[in-house]
């Protein structure tokens, strides 16, 4: 079921884009491709009040949203649009290109012209109260310097009207947005945002344009030194060191060799065009960029004649146009349109070979650690949107669930790890299709290779199973009925996938109707069959194409080193070229950029920025319904809101009678569950079942602490969704998943070992810091030791050894599995969490019956208590990376602190202020932030791709002094509180309100105690800050550290303090 892929073909959202910041907004949203559609939201609610951090900045985020563009699930009935006859839009100065009523998403949009400028504008009027706004400009790149990204980071530095340091930042901090951030894409700059409040939305979008049209960074060569690039030197004495925010991202993204192997399939497909060039900025060139290059590049296209602007949502349109005119009325007609335009790259006439070297740790396992990706271009110009359709179908059917052939054969072959390539990527101008596989031994990839054309032609020779295509069109089907785009603004999905044609000069509004295409497509399968639609187009985009790129990449356990000698031998004869006087004038400058940096805005800059009173916020938490009622003896939650006549559910089983040592097989088990089959179906068959008649189901486990309680909150939930009149169908499912699904398969055990072993792999490189967070969990509480036995690198460790378990010893873990599944499943101690619209939920009560009376009374075990944690030692994890991942935490509950929402409040602020100025702005980092987890008592601070180790602890040990010494007005504070609320009161879909409000009910929460927090951070005072100082001082004083860094900088760091790291060895 794992279908966020979708549609690509219309859905058109971004691979490869750098984002500005990482809300966990977007990180919620970055439903991996092959990952269950279930969002499996983990752990601690207040998660989604952290701003985290992207898990892969430069490479696929954003995608594929689910399914953007249904009939709106909130919307009970439609509004009715009139044409409009207003003479406004004229008056305005804009000229009405063309009007549509677009049925899929209930909305009418508008294309206009501005006149005097050529600026293009899509106003979209519906009911949806999440308004959206977006400025695209097209931004293709000639060389690998990262201009569009460091620009896409610089204008968001201060402009004309907001004369400050960092107005994004501000907003962060005080408005109510629920989307905020910049995304550069290899020939695309965009700029969204969104909010359900009407002011704050204005707001946002002046803010925005202001940035993009008038920035300060093109005057001010600090800030480009600063988001870029520049040389540090802080004593004569000292070497010379490269900084820059995107330098230091980029860094990162290039020791990720998924990245890289992502970089190099699309600077090989294309190398004659822009995308044969690095938008982000490859590390190695990006200080051969020049201020002059930088400052001629925003002139050139940041201008209106090259901008593409969106609206969305229920506020009037012609105020929308009002503030756009005030704008571009200011410019004159360019010719930057006609200078950007995106070249398409020429077909190859024959197949190209790559081999490329990452970095892989010293002393390391290398056999088996190539990998290989075929990669094609599948054609020279855009298609039409009825192939894209069909492509994206095929792409499904080949890739999009663990059922899927051409997935299945790889990972079954035992040939490598994982999957690499993303299957049909098309939001560049040219589509592409790409596939192989990782952990590959080098005698193999031949084999790999052949595997994949084998596939292909066997599927172009017999086509798919009718099953397949039936699941996959159900499946699409389902998702763009429900069209669930997550924490993601519907209308920004809707954005993103209009532009990917209007940003190449076709029709805007073609993408946003799919349903005609749709239903010709169905028809067509069903007249001609599956084979007459697919396998012409198996064979002339593939395998009959010859522009294919094989790129074969081999690890290399001295290019870290290597690389890091390269940049030091450039940086040793550079300041050996340099006289006295020019290490001096390099010193003062140094300290000149980082005064600049930590000196405050002053109170007027911070004023220019508009921000709602407090009197604009509600004073009461938004109520989800619930009804806590029963079934058979079993408690039902039941939440009555409209979900378009779609059912979710959950089902929860208690898991705190699970033996200790079997906690570590559960996300395997979990899988199984999903991927071994029952003893009348294979598990391909299981999927399709699954496919044809629900929306998807997942299995996963949820641990949290509970507030005032020894004993964790541990659980294992199965989430559902389905038509209501597949409800029976759901629960039928549910039912053989959980109790007939059998562990027999070693071979297919194994598989999800290797994958889940590179899956850890992966996460260590790109997401160090929750690595690091899930490690100082372990060693403070019992929740979060759970959580990394089950998702840390103790999990990984256990990986490790349970691979030669299986060979020797599968009998014990087949029975180990058959343990769990008796502990878990059982009546007692069985939730069940419904949401959907009252009469549907009442429908639904006798399936509900039926499902609870065929579940056995009561489990095997007996309660367990788990009461494990690692030791608290500082640990430094050492894996093969340019950049760390440093954290330091500790519990604030056993200094005897108390919760008060206040604390939201100043953590919040923490992480925007002190932390971002120090570690991300001074320190180079690409983020720093900290995280209360109020449940646990757990304060953490992290930071994400960080040049520095022991600096980064010396802030975060700084923190209680800058509460001490923090002065702050009225404006600041209540631009503090709003941001606070803005976070907890942040924009949910139906189904996960429902989902919210089964949290709070298993970790206790009452909504007398949301109404106290509320007034709390409501009424929060600078005192607060000041006694919180007192409080975090634990962190200095007793906390645990954990860093996730390269070999180098631990040993440097126990040099400096002797013993400090405990280290250990991960990859
Ligand atoms: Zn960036």
């Amino acid at each position: 079921m794992e279908r966020a892929v979708l549609l690509r073909s219309i859905s058109g959202t971004t691979s490869r884009v750098c984002t500005r910041l990482f809300s966990s907004k977007v990180c919620n949203f970055t439903a991996k491709r092959h990952r269950s559609v279930l969002n499996t939201r983990r752990r601690s609610l207040l998660l989604q009040h952290l701003r985290l951090i992207s898990t892969s900045p430069s490479s696929v985020h954003l995608n594929r949203p689910f399914c953007p563009l249904a009939p709106r699930a909130i919307a009970t009935s439609a509004p009715q649009f009139s044409p409009d006859v207003s003479d406004a839009p004229e008056k305005l100065g804009f000229e009405k290109v063309s009007e549509e009523f677009i049925e899929e998403c209930k909305s009418k949009a508008v294309l206009y012209k501005h006149k005097k400028t050529g600026a293009e504008v899509m106003s979209v009027s519906n009911d949806d109260e999440n308004k959206v706004f977006g400025v695209v400009f097209r931004t293709p790149p000639k060389d690998s310097t990262g201009i569009p990204h460091i620009l896409e980071h610089s204008v968001l530095c201060g402009s004309r009207k907001y004369p400050l340091k960092e107005p994004f930042v501000e907003l962060l901090k005080g408005s109510l947005n629920t989307f905020l951030n910049a995304f550069t894409y290899p020939d695309r700059t965009c700029y969204p945002v969104a909010s359900t409040n009407a002011k704050d939305f204005y707001n946002l979008v002046d803010v925005y344009l202001d940035a993009v049209f008038f920035p300060k960074c093109v005057e001010d060569f600090q800030t480009f030194q600063q988001e870029g690039w520049h040389y540090e030197l802080n004593d004569p004495s000292e070497d010379i060191t490269y900084k820059g925010v995107v330098f230091n991202e980029m860094k990162g993204v290039y020791s990720q060799p998924d990245n890289i192997l992502g970089r190099s399939s699309q600077q090989a497909v294309f190398p004659d065009n822009t995308y044969g060039v690095d938008s982000g900025g490859d590390p190695l060139v990006i200080p051969k960029l020049t201020f002059d290059e930088f400052k001629e590049f925003h002139r050139k296209f940041y201008h209106p004649s090259n901008a593409r602007i969106w609206f969305y949502g229920d506020d009037d349109p012609i105020e929308r146009l009002r503030i756009l005119s005030e704008y571009l009325d200011m410019f004159d007609a360019s010719s930057a349109a006609s200078e950007s335009i995106i070249k398409p790259q020429k077909l190859f006439t024959k197949p190209v070979r790559i081999i490329e070297k990452y970095p892989a740790a010293e002393g390391g396992e290398l056999k088996k650690k190539h990998m290989v990706c075929l990669n094609w271009l599948i054609s020279d110009k855009p298609l039409d949107l009825e192939t894209e359709l069909a492509l994206g179908f095929l792409d499904h059917l080949l890739l999009g669930t663990p059922a899927s052939p051409l997935r299945k054969i790889l990972l079954e072959s035992s040939l490598g790890e994982a999957i690499v390539g993303g299957g049909v990527e098309d939001e560049l101008l040219q589509p592409q299709f790409s596939i192989g596989l990782k952990g590959v031994s080098e005698e193999d990839i031949q084999k790999v290779e052949d595997l994949v054309m084998d596939t292909l032609k066997s599927l172009a020779e017999t086509g798919f199973d009718t099953e397949a295509v039936e699941a996959s069109m159900n499946t699409i089907e389902f998702s763009l009925r429900e069209n669930n785009t997550g924490s993601f603004p519907r209308g920004l999905a809707l954005m993103l996938r209009s532009m990917g044609k209007w940003i190449y000069d076709m029709d805007p509004f073609e993408p946003l109707k799919y349903q005609k295409p749709l239903m010709a497509l169905k028809a067509r399968i069903a007249e001609e069959g599956s084979k007459a639609v697919f396998a012409p187009l198996i064979e002339k985009f593939i395998l009959n194409n010859p522009h294919r790129v094989t790129i074969e990449m081999q690890p290399d356990p001295e290019k870290a080193s290597r690389d890091e000698a390269d940049e030091k031998e450039i940086l040793d004869k550079l300041k050996a070229s340099m006289t006295e006087a020019d290490l001096a004038e390099l010193t003062r400058a140094t300290q000149e950029l980082r005064l600049k940096q930590e000196t405050p805005d002053t109170p007027e800059a911070l004023k220019s920025v508009p921000s709602l009173s407090l009197e604009d916020i509600p004073k009461k938490p938004i109520e989800i319904p619930i009804e806590i009622g029963d079934i058979n003896g079993v408690k039902v939650l039941r939440h009555d809101l409209f979900t378009n006549d779609v059912l979710y559910s959950e089902v929860v089983f208690d898991m705190s009678s699970l033996k200790q040592e079997l906690l570590p097989l559960v996300p395997l088990f979990c899988q199984s569950l999903m991927e071994m089959g029952t003893k009348d179906m294979d598990f391909v068959q299981l999927n399709q079942l699954i496919g044809r008649k629900t929306g998807g189901i997942s299995v996963y486990p949820f641990t949290s602490s509970v507030r005032g309680k020894v004993d964790p909150c541990s659980h294992i939930i199965v989430r559902g969704k389905a038509m209501s009149g597949r409800t029976e169908d759901m629960f039928n499912l549910i039912n053989r998943i959980i109790q007939d699904v059998q562990f027999t398969d070693q071979k297919r055990f194994k598989q999800f070992v290797s994958q889940s072993k590179a899956r850890m792999e992966n996460r260590l490189r790109g997401g160090g810091h929750g690595i690091a967070s899930a490690r100082m969990g372990a060693k403070l509480n019992v929740a979060g030791w759970i959580s990394e036995q089950m998702g840390g690198v103790s999990y990984l460790e256990f990986l490790q050894s349970l691979e030669e378990k299986i060979d020797n010893n599968w009998d014990e873990i087949s029975s180990s599995l058959e343990e769990i599944r008796k502990c878990l499943f059982s009546k007692e101690g069985c939730l069940i969490n419904l949401t959907a619209d009252g009469e549907n939920l009442t429908k639904s009560e006798k399936y509900v019956a039926g499902f609870l009376d065929s579940l056995p009374k009561s489990s095997l075990a007996t309660s367990e208590s788990w009461n494990a944690r690692l030791p608290l030692t500082s640990e430094a994890i050492v894996i093969p990376t340019q950049v760390n991942y440093v954290g330091k935490a500790a519990n604030l509950y056993e200094t005897g602190y108390e919760f008060k929402g206040s604390a939201y409040v100043i953590s919040k602020h923490i992480s925007n202020t002190w932390l971002w100025d120090r570690v991300r702005v001074s320190g180079g980092a690409y983020g720093g932030f900290c995280n209360f987890d109020t449940h646990s008592g757990i304060f953490s601070f992290l930071s994400y791709r960080d040049p520095n180790l022991l600096k980064t602890l010396d802030v975060y040990d700084g923190t209680g002094d800058f509460l001490r010494e923090l002065e702050m007005d009225n404006d600041a504070l209540t631009k503090a509180i709003i941001g606070t609320i803005g976070d907890v009161d942040s924009y949910q879909l139906p189904d996960a309100k429902g989902y919210s409000s089964l949290t709070r009910y298993l970790l206790g929460i009452k909504e007398e105690e949301r109404q106290k927090r509320r007034e709390e951070i409501l009424s929060t005072r600078l005192s607060d800050f000041k006694e919180f100082a007192e409080v975090i001082d634990a962190v200095k004083d007793k906390g645990v550290v954990v860093a996730v860094a390269s070999p180098d900088d631990v040993e440097n760091a126990n040099k400096e303090r002797p013993d400090f790291f405990e280290i250990k060895k991960a990859l």
